[in-house]
């Protein structure tokens, strides 16, 4: 067998460079040349995973199939490379400590002193070998948070540089993404703070091998040949990253300036063929696509759309697959009454809720559902957008008037939602969630079995709450149909109404199994319903 090999992926001088987004993009100019690969996520924060994070601190948490709450960084890596990653796709300096700590309480490091160097970097180490051993591909990327500089980053980059002693110089890549900003008093781009990050890097012993330069205009040939000779690069491994349109053109840019064929030539990997034709053309013409709708994205974190990472891709997808570019309307639940309501909404083509924890804008949110519903505009809740599409119809037509989930109220008289079973000896609110990928039987003839086209189906989940079915046989005389059960039949999965051209409920996330190469069959099907809607509205106008 061929000895594996590792490219590493560090940032500078700013955070929000898109780090994940560059790495996704060379994995799958890589995958798209025919080798296997994986990406490993290294984040240096001390919490275990972010899943007790708040959205404000951290964005989205990623679920995946096997129940792990990751970075969202994981969400880009399936997106682009349509594989699924795993817990051990991402690590975190709490669970290396957690585990190194574990260890020394069991007295494994026989009498050691227990040390950053060689106990957590070895850890970090093992991290690396293991996802390498997991995946068994040609080509394994890690990506380390942070930026060079943060103390919290220094085992990490510690640990890579002794790993790569261990491998041949040539199995190894270290891309460093860098900012060079334009200042426009002096007109002149800038390239101090890419020596300097590069400077500290070099102090821990890693010398890039290529520099990915985010900059908003191209970089002449002197800006380039002078980062090398300062960076101790060639001025051709110093590559422009330009600033584009969306962020599945970063492929496209990176193969035309020639990024795989440098990272593959240092690696000494056969070029092979490069196939990103259908890529290529599906962002061309998303780029030139004139038909816009807008959707309402009812929610609380709206402010901070790294909350919604994975609900703007799959809507992205979507657009991609129906033709049309989805314009999102972001609002801020705790501001919709019942008086601003109609003029909030009154254009949109769409409708979605999506999920959530707390009671903050839950009473807004039930006006957005009520409004969909009423006015038959096409309509989407993802977890407790589910939740509160429950909450909306037994209060509104079963007239339940105080039905709630024992989430926002505990002593509701009429807890339509309420906690699962498997939830009320839960203590610890770290990775205690129903999470990950179970099974959902659809019943045929469904909005749901027509958008999937099978009735067998699994999904992610993350929540703690769900339907009471004790309210279930009401709700369902009165026309809100159960559409997707777990296969005992005991939890619900998917509701919808029957009079309605297109409101859906779901408990689970389907944003997050929504691929470039593949819509999410859900998202997919409201757009459609949605263009549907926006055509026969402005027919009749
Ligand atoms: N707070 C709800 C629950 O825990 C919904 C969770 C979610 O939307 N992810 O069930």
């Amino acid at each position: 067998m061929n000895p594996k090999k590792y490219i590493f992926f560090t940032g500078g001088v700013v955070s929000s460079l898109g780090k994940g987004i560059s790495i996704s993009s060379l994995a799958f100019l890589l995958q798209s040349r025919g080798y296997s690969v994986t990406i490993l996520k290294l984040d240096p924060y001390i919490n275990v995973d972010p899943g007790t994070m708040s959205p404000y601190q951290h964005g989205e948490v990623y679920v995946t199939d096997d129940g792990a709450e990751t970075d969202l960084d994981l969400g880009h890596y399936e997106r682009f490379l349509n594989i699924s990653m795993a817990r051990f796709n991402n690590a975190t300096s709490g669970q290396i400590y957690y585990e190194v700590i574990q260890k020394e309480r069991r007295g494994d490091y026989l009498g050691a002193t227990v040390q950053v160097i060689p106990h957590i970097t070895d850890a970090i180490i093992e991290k690396v070998k293991y996802a390498a051993e997991m995946t068994d591909v040609d080509i394994v990327l890690v990506e380390i948070g942070g930026t060079v500089g943060d103390i919290e980053s220094l085992p990490f980059l510690e640990a890579i540089r002794q790993f790569r002693l261990t491998l041949n110089p040539e199995d190894t890549f270290v891309t460093h993404l860098t900012l060079v900003p334009f200042i426009a008093g002096a007109n002149e781009l800038k390239t101090k703070p890419t020596q300097h990050s590069v400077q500290r890097l070099r102090e821990i012993g890693l010398q890039p091998d290529a520099l990915l330069c985010r900059t908003d205009r191209p970089l002449p040939e002197n800006v380039k040949q002078k980062i090398g000779l300062f960076c101790n690069v060639s001025a051709a491994a110093v590559v422009d990253a330009l600033d584009v349109g969306t962020i599945y053109e970063v492929p496209v840019q990176y193969a035309d300036l020639g990024f795989d064929e440098l990272v593959l030539h240092k690696l000494r990997l056969g070029k092979r063929k490069l196939n990103i034709t259908g890529w290529r053309t599906k962002v061309e013409r998303y780029k030139n696509i004139e038909k816009e709708i807008t959707i309402a994205i009812c929610g609380k974190y709206i402010e901070l759309q790294d909350a919604y990472k994975s609900i703007i891709a799959a809507f992205t997808h979507s657009g991609m697959e129906n033709d049309v570019r989805v314009k999102l309307k972001w609002l801020n639940t705790e501001n919709l009454t019942e008086n601003n309501i109609q003029d909030e909404l009154a254009d949109v083509a769409g409708i979605l809720v999506p999920g959530g924890f707390g009671e903050r804008g839950i009473e807004g949110k039930l006006l957005a559902v009520r409004y969909a519903r009423e006015n038959k505009i096409p309509f989407f809740g993802i977890c407790l957008g589910l939740q509160c599409a429950v909450i909306e119809f037994s209060r509104n037509v079963l007239g339940i008037d105080g039905a709630n989930s024992t989430e926002f109220d505990e002593d509701t008289k009429d807890p339509v939602i309420h906690l699962m079973e498997t939830q009320k000896s839960v203590k610890v609110l770290g990775g205690t969630m129903r999470l990950g990928s179970y099974p959902c039987n659809l019943k045929e003839g469904t909005t749901a079995a027509a958008a999937y086209d099978e009735i067998s189906i699994n999904e992610r989940h993350r929540h703690r709450f769900e339907v009471n079915n004790a309210y279930r046989s009401r709700l369902e005389e009165a026309g809100m149909c159960i559409s997707g059960l777990s296969p005992d039949g005991e939890l619900v999965e998917v509701i919808e109404l029957t009079d309605h051209p297109w409101f859906v409920g779901c408990q689970f996330h389907p944003e997050l199994k929504s691929r470039v190469a593949k819509a999410h069959p859900l998202f997919r099907s409201f757009v459609t319903a949605s263009k549907t809607y926006f055509n026969d509205k402005n027919q009749q106008s």
